[in-house]
């Protein structure tokens, strides 16, 4: 099935063009028929770009005035890449939605889907609102065809209660919704998917805690194949230190800001959200591979920032051992997970007695590659898994239309 998958923001429009069924799943043989973005969406400077075998495009400086221009755009160039004779090859589309709200797995949208899925968009309104867009433009499109949300909370709905519930009057969690949902869910499931392929273990008998490590980071404890813990909450601020997110700190940091410097509700979201992280502690930059370059020139800031991104990552590795048992890998994912050898090796100091022992040269051959990286004398085994959540959304989106169960 050759399934259309767009990943709508409210500037951007990422695509990926992907051939699939059952045997390529089962292969991890899946083909990759074209890759591109549309960035700058509702200017007149718009980026564009897209990639197939053959050819790659790019333009800038072009005219997208509106999402409808922008997907319009898409369809130009996969054809124009020779990815696409006719837009009628195009079989199904799967959207990433970020809040499903109760929803466990993928969806195929329906008008009921569809209710819930506004139902939920309170609760992420920068996100759900431009990837429901999506669906309704592809609606006008390709009117006869298949829709899939695949939805970042979805993975997390099997956490049980007492890692879900916050320590709030319950009230709050049955009028008003608060409770922990976990995001990235997409990215956990695809490498826990693929450590299973690779290892040739069932979901019944492994526990793996996958840490994704990218612009936002999270870290989910996998028992049996269920999420059973993450580390992000209501939203997707809560938990490990980010690129420009704080992470867990002490609400009561919030009130005391609110009260003694009388800043807005708004600039304390600007403040957690966008100054925080590793760009806050180190007045630098957000960017994981530049922080280690001035780290190495002897930047005390950079060095610090790093430590503290690692130091709670280690902590959580602990906190999540402790949820699971026995974990039988812990896997690395994410663009600072896949290639930053350094943070793999501050995130597992001391933890040998845990049962995690890295290989220290394998762990620095291991730059955007599939690859253990654990010591023989480990009792996890570490790996780093690169990830690829669209290739798991396009899985999905044939798995749902053909009825299968999602794993
Ligand atoms: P997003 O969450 O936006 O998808 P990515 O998964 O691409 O982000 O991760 C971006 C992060 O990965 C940045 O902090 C970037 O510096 C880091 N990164 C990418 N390549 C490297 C590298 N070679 N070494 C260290 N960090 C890297």
């Amino acid at each position: 099935m050759k399934i259309l998958v767009l990943n709508c923001g409210s500037s951007s429009v990422k695509f990926q063009f992907i051939e699939t069924d059952l045997e390529r799943i089962d292969r991890n043989q899946d083909r990759l028929l074209a890759r591109g973005q549309i960035e700058r969406i509702g200017t007149h400077e718009a980026v564009v770009s897209c990639q197939a075998d053959a050819r790659t495009v790019r333009d800038v400086g072009v005219d997208i005035l509106d999402h409808h221009a922008a997907i319009a755009k898409v369809l130009s160039l996969l054809q124009h890449v020779g990815a696409l004779a006719d837009p009628k090859q195009i079989e199904a589309v799967g959207h990433r939605v970020v809040h499903g709200g109760v929803f466990h797995n993928s969806q195929r949208i329906t008008p009921e889907v569809l209710r819930k899925i506004e139902d939920a968009s309170e609760l992420a309104p920068l996100h759900n609102p431009h990837n429901l867009n999506g669906y309704h433009i592809c609606t006008q499109l390709f009117p006869d065809r298949p829709q899939v949300a695949v939805f970042d909370t979805a993975f997390h709905q099997s956490m049980p209660t007492r890692a879900f519930l916050y320590a709030l009057p319950y009230e709050y969690f049955r009028r008003h919704r608060i409770r922990r949902y976990g995001f990235h869910g997409t990215s956990h499931r695809y490498v826990a998917f693929r450590f299973r392929q690779l290892s040739g273990r069932s979901k019944e008998d492994t526990n793996l805690i996958t840490c994704h490590l990218g612009n936002g980071c999270s870290l989910t404890a996998i028992q049996f194949g269920r999420s059973v813990d993450t580390s992000m909450g209501f939203t997707p601020l809560e938990g490990l230190v980010m690129g420009t997110r704080a992470g867990d700190v002490d609400p009561s940091i919030l009130l005391h800001l609110m009260a003694k410097q009388e800043m807005s509700s708004h600039e304390v979201a600007t403040l957690l959200n966008r100054h925080s992280g590793l760009y806050g502690i180190s007045g630098e930059s957000n960017d994981m591979r530049e922080l280690l370059e001035s780290s190495h020139q002897g930047h005390e800031r950079a060095r610090i920032a790093i430590d503290v991104f690692c130091y709670r990552l280690r902590k959580y590795i602990g906190a999540y051992t402790a949820v699971l048992g026995h974990v039988h890998a812990l896997i690395f994912t994410g663009g600072i997970g896949e290639n930053a050898p350094h943070v793999r090796e501050l995130a597992c100091q001391n933890l040998g007695e845990m049962g995690y022992e890295l290989d220290l040269q394998k762990n620095n051959r291991a730059v955007g590659v599939e690859a253990e990286i654990s010591a023989p004398a480990s009792r996890a085994q570490i790996y780093v898994i690169p990830t690829n959540e669209e290739l798991l959304i396009a899985r999905d989106t044939y798995r749902t239309i053909e009825g299968l169960e999602n794993p």
